[in-house]
C-alpha cells in the first residue's frame, strides 16, 4: 500500500472506489464549490458508516477526476508552471508573437483535468466540481 494510506490510529482511509461511487451520488444535482467542500461531503457519507474515515482535499480532488467530473479550475498570479499544476499532466501551450517577433506563451491547459492559465495567472486558486 502506498504511504498515505497509513494515517495511522483512529483514522480510516476510504478505498477509491467508494470514494468515486460516493463521488457521483454526492454530486447529482449539485456542486463542489471547492477541494475541501467535497472532501467533506464524502467524510460525512463515508462517516455514517464509520466515524474514522478522513479523506484529505487533494485526494478527494484526485479520485474525482477519475470518476470522471468536470472540474473548473480558477487561477491567481502565480510562476509558469512545466507540468499542470492541478494535476501533473503535460500542458498544451498558446502563444502568440510580441512586438520584438518573440513568441510568448499567452495561454496553458491541461486535456485531463480541463485546468486553464492565462496572462501569468498560472497557479490554481480553486476548484469546482461538478458531474459531467
Ligand atoms: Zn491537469
Amino acid at each position: 500500500m502506498p504511504a498515505f494510506e497509513d494515517p495511522g490510529e483512529g483514522i480510516k482511509i476510504p478505498q477509491k472506489n467508494i470514494v468515486k461511487f460516493v463521488i457521483k451520488e454526492a454530486l447529482k444535482g449539485k456542486k463542489a464549490a471547492s477541494q475541501e467542500e467535497l472532501a467533506y461531503i464524502i467524510e460525512r457519507e463515508l462517516r455514517r458508516g464509520d466515524p474514522k474515515y478522513r479523506i484529505t482535499g487533494r485526494r478527494a480532488r484526485e479520485i474525482a477526476l477519475e470518476v470522471p467530473v468536470k472540474v473548473v479550475t480558477e487561477t491567481r498570479e502565480g510562476p509558469m508552471p512545466r507540468r499542470c499544476p492541478a494535476c501533473g499532466h503535460s500542458l498544451k501551450k498558446s502563444h502568440t508573437r510580441n512586438l520584438a517577433g518573440r513568441n510568448i506563451v499567452t495561454g496553458l491547459s491541461c486535456a485531463r483535468c480541463g485546468y486553464h492559465g492565462e496572462n501569468g495567472k498560472w497557479a490554481p486558486r480553486k476548484y469546482t466540481f461538478r458531474l459531467y
